[in-house]
């Protein structure tokens, strides 16, 4: 009688940490398939969301010189923007949708009158797209994320890529990295 009652107390409590067990890994998954949770968004850090406005929305977040840069396609005049003779350490941002495109260890002095760039931060915060305006057949760069114009590559910049990225000023917004990396 009493092994019995010993038998049955064990397999009580084995079965109590069993349904434990199955009820926490039940919420965890429950927490991670709910949208907008931690867990999720986490995941899905790596892939920036699109960001995607009217013309009338990004002429009240820009001003008229950004908005004709970036979502025009014009460019600012040579040697005139303010990171072309800049060299703070931090990281450039899309000015419109504010994602990271450069860093200033990737920043060289090209001489041109814009910001260059031997390589992006992620190639996958940029895209590029065939330009034939102006009678010429360039490679426009422009943020993955926003579709804003930032200027064009080349392939005439220094080792180690051999890349150019010519980018305007005003695209971007700098972020003083207070690290001093
Ligand atoms: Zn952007």
């Amino acid at each position: 009688m009493t092994d019995y009652f010993f038998k049955t107390i064990v397999l009580s409590v084995c079965f109590f940490f069993f349904s434990c067990g199955t009820k926490a890994g039940d919420q965890e998954k429950q927490i991670r398939d709910r949208p907008g949770s931690n867990l999720n968004r986490q995941k899905s850090e790596k892939m920036p969301d699109k960001v995607l406005k009217t013309s009338e929305q990004w002429r009240q977040l820009l001003t008229p010189e950004q908005y004709d840069v970036t979502r025009k396609k014009a460019t600012e005049p040579a040697f005139s923007g303010e990171y072309n003779n800049f060299k703070e350490n931090g990281l450039f941002r899309c000015v419109c949708c504010d994602s990271d495109l450069f860093s200033s260890e990737n920043k060289f002095d090209s001489g041109s009158g814009w910001p260059s760039f031997w390589a992006p931060v992620s190639e996958k915060n940029l895209k590029t797209a065939e330009d034939i305006s102006l009678g010429l057949i360039r490679t426009e760069v422009l943020c993955s994320r926003c579709n804003a114009h930032l200027g064009h590559l080349f392939d005439d910049g220094p080792p180690p890529t051999g890349q150019r990225y010519c980018i305007n000023s005003i695209a971007l917004k700098f972020i003083r990295n207070s690290q001093g990396f």
